[in-house]
C-alpha cells in the first residue's frame, strides 16, 4: 500500500546534496548548483506550488522552470527569483499542460512587462481548450497570459541562451502528448516535468506508456546528473534507476494481465511495487488502476492519442 506523507527535498534513499535557501509549508527552494535552484514541492501539505521545477539564472538572463499550481505560487517564485538572482525572470517554461504545472501562469504577470512564455503548440492548444469551461476570473488572466506566448514546435529542441549559460529544451512525449525537460550540460541537471517521478508513483491519466518508457530512456543521465522530477524528493541515476523499475514493473504486470484477461482494477489489486519502492506515495490510491488502464488502453489498441 502506498501511504501519504510529506515531500523532504532531500530523503535517505537520495544521495543529491544542495543547500537549501527558502522553505515554506509549500515545499523547499534549494540551490544545487551555482545558478541553479530546484524547488522541490510538498503538495501532501499545501498545494500553492504542487509541483516541482526551479531557477536557472545567467548573466543575462534569468529562466523560471514550470508555471506551477496558483498565482500565489508563481508570485512566490518570481519573487524568489529577483532575491536570488537580482533580476525577475527573462522567460517561464511551461512543461506540460496539466493545472498543477500551468495554472499559475498568469502570477508572472500578463502585459508587457511579463517575462515571455516558452511553450510548445499542443500544450498551448490544451490550455486554450481549457479556459472554455472555467471562470471568467480565471480564464480571462490565463488567455491573456497564453496570448502572450509564442507556441513553439511539438517536436523540435531548443535552446534559451541566459549570457553564458545555454539551457537545452528537450521536446519529449509520453506523459502527455508534449512534453519537455530542460537541461544543463555543466553541472549536469535536468529538469523533467512529469516524465520522471521519484518516490511518488507517477500519474498515467494522459499518458502513452510506451512512449513515456522511450521517452524517459532517451534522457541522458550520467553518474553526477542531478535530477528535478516532476514531484518528489530530488532525484540522482541511483533514484532514476528505482524509477525506471517502477514503469517496468507496471508494464510487465498489465501485459500478464492482458494475457490472462484481467481488468486494470482486478490488475491493480496485486500489483506490487518492486522492493526497494514500497515506500513510495502516491496523490490517490487509484493511480496503480489508471496506470495498467493505460496499458491496457495502449495494448489494445484504442488510446486516444492522435498519430
Ligand atoms: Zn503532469
Amino acid at each position: 500500500m502506498l501511504g501519504a506523507g510529506g515531500i523532504p527535498w532531500r530523503t535517505r534513499d537520495s544521495g543529491v546534496g544542495g543547500v537549501l535557501r527558502a522553505q515554506e509549508p509549500w515545499g523547499s527552494l534549494v540551490e544545487i548548483a551555482d545558478g541553479v535552484w530546484a524547488m522541490i514541492s510538498n503538495p501532501m501539505a499545501d498545494r500553492t506550488t504542487l509541483c516541482n521545477g526551479g531557477i536557472v539564472a545567467g548573466r543575462s538572463g534569468v529562466a523560471v522552470i514550470e508555471a506551477f499550481a496558483s498565482t500565489r505560487g508563481a508570485e512566490w517564485m518570481a519573487d524568489q527569483a529577483l532575491r536570488l538572482t537580482g533580476r525577475r525572470p527573462d522567460v517561464v517554461v511551461v512543461s506540460h499542460y496539466h493545472g498543477d504545472h500551468s495554472a499559475g501562469l498568469p502570477g508572472f504577470g500578463v502585459d508587457e512587462s511579463a517575462p515571455e512564455v516558452w511553450l510548445t503548440g499542443a500544450t498551448r492548444n490544451r490550455l486554450t481548450e481549457g479556459l472554455r469551461e472555467a471562470a471568467p476570473e480565471r480564464a480571462d488572466p490565463m488567455a491573456r497570459a497564453l496570448e502572450r506566448a509564442v507556441a513553439r514546435p511539438d517536436d523540435e529542441d531548443d535552446t534559451l541562451d541566459l549570457g553564458g549559460r545555454r539551457v537545452r529544451i528537450g521536446a519529449r512525449r509520453g506523459h502527455t502528448a508534449s512534453d519537455v525537460t530542460v537541461e544543463l550540460d555543466a553541472p549536469p541537471v535536468v529538469f523533467c516535468g512529469d516524465l520522471v517521478w521519484n518516490e511518488m508513483f507517477p500519474n498515467y491519466v494522459d499518458a502513452r506508456p510506451s512512449e513515456l518508457r522511450r521517452a524517459v530512456a532517451s534522457i541522458a543521465v550520467g553518474p553526477d546528473s542531478v535530477l528535478v522530477p516532476g514531484h518528489g524528493p530530488l532525484s540522482d541515476a541511483d533514484a532514476f534507476g528505482r524509477y525506471v523499475a517502477v514503469l517496468d514493473a507496471v508494464e510487465a504486470h498489465a501485459r500478464e494481465a492482458r494475457r490472462v484477461g484481467r481488468t486494470a482494477a482486478e490488475a491493480a489489486a496485486d500489483f506490487e511495487l518492486p522492493s526497494e519502492s514500497t515506500h513510495w506515495t502516491s496523490f490517490s490510491p487509484s493511480y496503480f488502476e489508471r496506470a495498467l488502464g493505460a496499458w491496457l488502453t495502449e495494448l489494445e489498441g484504442e488510446d486516444s492519442w492522435t498519430h
